[in-house]
């Protein structure tokens, strides 16, 4: 296996307050790797607050881990020489949230194509520019003509997100995370994005890691997924696994609020777990443990005294839960090798 793009269990803590006495342990001893040899598309799911967002900052380098390490080709990020920084800038991209914010309302959208183009040094020609540009907007599902020359205001939601995967597309990526990219845009704009991400790995070796707070399109394009909660790992395996039959009680809870067409019905029927649970996003109590305990209704006395360890409970799913003891314990490294090489 060639790893392309890997978090060793890292973690990091922000402070804040006074003398930065306050802190919060955003991300939590995560372990990921993106095999270079088998393109894929990996979730990291979970609600507000999970540290999937801060994850993703730490593995595009835009933060530090406060401990761990992010390695790209195996180099780590801290201590990479320049060229091989520029090399990491150009073959991971990003897409996000919001599209709009990536554009200057007074330039025209064709900016936004052209800036990383000349930045790279990718092309020797405003005819060659233009030709890479035309076809990363195909590639993007776009028509070039019904795009270049337009304001940001003149394309709808969906096309403006279009053109930041276009943008990502123009540098060979070889990897793009791809945060919560279809959550400000139509409903019915969201499959069709959704589905140039599938295209774009099947046809192009393209590997997405899809943040995501929505458990349903993460099933709809993922092949592995990571549930965090509060910065750790609570389940994590091969989406139709967790998703279907999930083990971890928070995922459950997850799974449980996904919402079908009957509004009287839920995919895990696990309403007991709602009952117990406090408000997404509520202050970070000081738990010794596990960290859903306060919110789990399967609590035992071991689960407030040592946080769980992943244990594995089928070939490519493990549970950081009490519950699947039973499983051989496995760590967030070998596991995250083990999907990596599925
Ligand atoms: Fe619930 Fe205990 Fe499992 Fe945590 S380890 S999810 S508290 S049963």
């Amino acid at each position: 296996m060639i790893s392309l793009l890997e978090a060793q269990h890292v973690s990091r803590v922000f402070h804040s307050g006074l003398l930065n006495k306050g802190h919060t342990l955003a991300v939590d001893g995560v372990s990921l790797i993106i095999n270079e040899e088998k393109p894929s598309i990996t979730a990291i799911a979970g609600e507000s607050g999970s540290g999937k967002t801060t994850l993703a900052r730490l593995l595009l380098g835009v933060i530090q881990p406060t401990s761990g390490s992010i390695l790209y080709r195996g180099q780590n990020l801290a201590a990479m020489d320049r060229p091989t920084r520029k090399e990491f800038r150009r073959q991971v991209q990003a897409i996000f949230q919001d599209p709009y914010e990536a554009y200057n309302p007074v330039y025209k959208v064709d900016q936004v194509l052209t800036t990383p183009v000349y930045k790279f040094g990718l092309v020797h020609s405003r005819e060659e520019a233009h030709e890479r540009i035309e076809q990363s907007l195909r590639m993007a599902g776009l028509r070039p003509e019904e795009t270049l020359g337009r304001y940001p205001h003149q394309l709808s939601g969906g096309r403006r997100q279009r053109i930041m995967v276009a943008r990502a597309l123009l540098l060979n990526p070889r990897i793009i995370l791809a945060d919560e990219p279809v959550s400000m845009v139509d409903a019915s704009l969201r499959a069709t994005i959704l589905e140039s991400l599938v295209k774009l790995k099947r046809e192009f070796g393209i590997s997405f890691i899809y943040i995501t707070h929505d458990l349903t399109t993460a099933y709809q394009v993922s092949q592995n997924i990571y549930v965090l909660y509060r910065g750790s790992v609570a389940e994590v395996g091969g989406v139709e696994k967790v998703i279907k039959q999930p083990k971890h009680p928070y995922t459950r809870l997850l799974v449980s609020s996904i919402p079908l067409p009957d509004p009287d019905k839920h995919w895990g029927g696990e309403s007991e777990i709602e009952s117990k649970a406090s408000a997404p996003g509520a202050p970070q109590a000081e738990l010794i443990g596990c960290k859903f305990s306060n919110r789990c209704p399967y609590v035992m006395a071991e689960c407030q005294q040592t946080a769980p360890p992943l244990y594995l409970t089928d070939d490519n799913r493990a549970v950081a839960c009490y519950l699947h003891k039973s499983g051989a314990q496995i760590s967030g490294k070998e596991m995250a090798e083990l999907l990596a090489n599925l």
